[in-house]
């Protein structure tokens, strides 16, 4: 969850470190921390509970010498964001500083043995009972390699971590269980992250390390070992995209620029896949289970937050074009509640970061049982994609908006994608009906660009609901997902209480909410549930709800029953989902900002939640 930087080689370590750390401060923010090793050997530090800015200038001017450090910004699991919690952490001798990623689950344990061997704790933490146990084999083995493999075979749970030893000054240990974390191979130095974005200012050949393996990583030479010490030889990969692509060029927000990008991301989705002649898909990706995926019983389509959402929108899909049964799980139900699966399912994995904690422990827990685990990742390398038996990238580019956008609408256009390669093959759409797909596909990143364009009449309606309390969303079909989506958006970056539900299902409840101060979003494009949205709407507007709708361009009959319309485009309704979700983007995104939000750091949340 949070963001690990560290840095060994000849420059002066913490300006490379804080700059690592604002390109990772989206992981978490909750407190940041660095420590740095002298040219005497002295392990100096600061840590501040804040943004990453809030330190840097807390400690303007004091400059930390060394060629050497580590740096964190963390988002607490134990012990609240305070000072003192923040990392790194360090064992009560002050030999080892440590900063970690992830949960140690028996530190409690860990922490009672340390205890009774007269150890002593300053802070709430879980980690500063690794840097402890560290230490407390360091004593007895004076070698801190193995006092780190020995500590680290005793920790359960997860952790990506980078410590450092002043007894050994010359080395920086990584090591990695369930967090990503990888290192850049620079001339004579090395920057260690949880995330490329840190690294790919300095080089773009990167090594990353897989669960159970660690690092000892010097000035000009690295080693790999697993942590029961066996030997490791890994290939340098080349990071695939430029610092421009991950900061914000001219948008005040990351978020408003990734909506922005829609036109591309899902160009770049689909881009080289689909013959537009005939409507032919091919993911290469998924060559190796196309037989399985055409005669499947059961598809299940897990995720969590957003990429559930898209995964609901794949449900609707892939019954309606494949006549296959398919179900969607949250990804934290489906690994705890013992899920009927046997090797003939078929088993969808959705997750933007690829390091969804949730996602992955559900992915395991398919694959034990014999499914077949199919990724739907953006992160290229991420671990799901690495894990999964095989997949789909959605090459919508790097996200850093904490609240999802393109990611989504690309999650969306890849299951469109898979949806259209089963149905050719199972023949259950049709020749004509795939040309028809294929054009509209092809006419898609234009009709977004009209959607872009009048992103100042979204403002307008904004600002007339900023201060709203609730907001209720509705929709049917294929936009019953979105209109979760567009409720989880409002809520995730401005604050504002909202809830997404079937419109039929409002009279079983929601309805009671309605007054004159609540706005309801109609999800209101022409389709073949347009008549029955109507009827909601009317029923809503009995009882003096303000009524906002989507509604397609060419749609007059909607003037009479809306307070406010936000216009899109006409398109197949397969492709209505990705289109309507833009305007609800662009509906939260400048609520938040009237209200002063920071939406791309909202509170409380994290970019990839990689703890349970
Ligand atoms: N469990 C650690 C803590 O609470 C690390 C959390 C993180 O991943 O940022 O400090």
């Amino acid at each position: 969850m949070c963001g690990i930087v560290g840095y060994i080689g000849k420059r002066n370590s913490l300006n490379i470190i804080f700059d690592g750390l604002k390109r990772l401060e989206y992981r978490g923010y909750d407190s940041a921390g660095v420590a740095v090793i002298n040219e005497k050997n002295e392990i100096n530090y600061f840590k501040k509970a804040g943004k990453v800015k809030e330190l840097e200038n807390e400690f303007n001017g004091e400059v930390l010498e060394g060629k050497i450090g580590i740096g964190h910004t963390r988002w607490a699991t134990h012990g609240e964001p305070n000072d003192n919690n923040a990392h790194p952490h360090f064992d009560m001798n002050k030999n080892i500083t440590i900063v970690h990623n992830g949960i140690i689950e028996n530190f409690k344990t860990l922490k009672k043995k340390l205890t009774q061997e007269g150890y002593t704790f300053s802070t709430d933490t879980d980690t500063e009972v690794l840097a402890n146990l560290i230490e407390y084999y360091y004593k007895s083995k004076n070698n801190f390699e193995i006092a780190v493999r020995l500590a680290l075979s005793e920790v359960e749970g997860t952790y990506g971590i980078a410590c450092m030893c002043k007894s050994e000054p010359d080395k920086i240990i990584i090591a990695r269980m369930g967090s990503p974390l990888m290192f850049g191979l620079g001339k004579d130095e090395i920057i260690v992250s949880s995330d490329a974005a840190a690294i790919v200012n300095h080089t773009k050949n990167v090594i990353y390390l897989e669960d159970g393996e660690m690092a000892v990583l010097k000035r000009d030479s690295f080693q790999i070992k697993t942590i029961d010490d066996e030997d490791i030889q890994r290939e340098v990969q080349q990071i695939e995209y430029d610092l421009e692509e991950i900061e914000k060029g001219g948008f005040e927000h990351f978020m408003l620029k990734e909506i922005c990008e829609q036109p591309e991301s899902i160009q770049n989705t689909y881009r080289g896949r689909i013959n537009f002649e005939t409507g032919e898909v091919k993911l290469g990706g998924l060559d190796s289970v196309k037989e399985k995926l055409i005669n499947a019983k059961r598809i299940i389509i897990t995720g969590c937050g957003t990429a559930w959402h898209a995964g609901l929108v794949g449900e609707y899909i892939i019954e309606q074009f494949c006549r296959i049964p398919t179900e969607v799980e949250y990804a934290s139900e489906f690994r705890y509640r013992n899920p009927v699966i046997s090797k003939d399912d078929i088993v969808l994995f959705i997750s933007q970061s690829g390091e969804t904690a949730d996602t992955r422990a559900a992915m395991k827990e398919a694959q034990r049982l014999g499914a077949t685990a199919i990724g739907i990742v953006n992160v290229v390398g991420s671990t799901i994609a690495r894990e999964v038996d095989c997949g789909t990238y959605i090459h919508a580019g790097p996200e850093i908006g904490v609240a999802s956008t393109k990611a989504f609408t690309s999650q969306l256009m890849s299951l469109i994608l898979i949806t259209l390669m089963i149905g050719k093959h199972k023949g259950t759409i049709s020749e004509s009906e795939l040309k028809e797909i294929a054009k509209e596909l092809k006419a898609l990143p234009e009709k977004i660009k009209q959607i872009i364009e009048k992103r100042n009449d979204y403002k307008f309606v904004a600002e007339e609901f900023k201060d709203s309390k609730n907001f209720l969303y509705l929709g049917r079909g294929f936009n019953f997902p979105v209109a979760l989506e567009g409720a989880l958006k409002l809520k995730e970056i401005s604050y504002i209480h909202a809830e997404g539900y079937p419109a039929a299902e409002m009279k079983h409840g929601p309805i009671a909410l309605i007054d004159e101060n609540m706005p309801v979003v109609f999800i209101a494009t022409k389709d073949k549930t347009y008549d029955k949205i109507i009827s909601n709407i009317e029923e809503i507007k009995a009882r003096k709800g303000k009524i906002i709708t989507i509604a397609t361009d060419d749609d007059t009959e909607i003037n009479n029953y809306s307070d406010y319309i936000l216009r899109v485009p006409n398109t197949l309704p397969i492709f209505s989902p990705i289109l309507n979700s833009i305007p609800l983007q662009f509906l939260s995104y400048y609520i938040a900002t009237a209200r002063n939000c920071n939406v791309d750091q909202p509170r409380n949340l994290a970019k990839s939640v990689t703890v349970e």
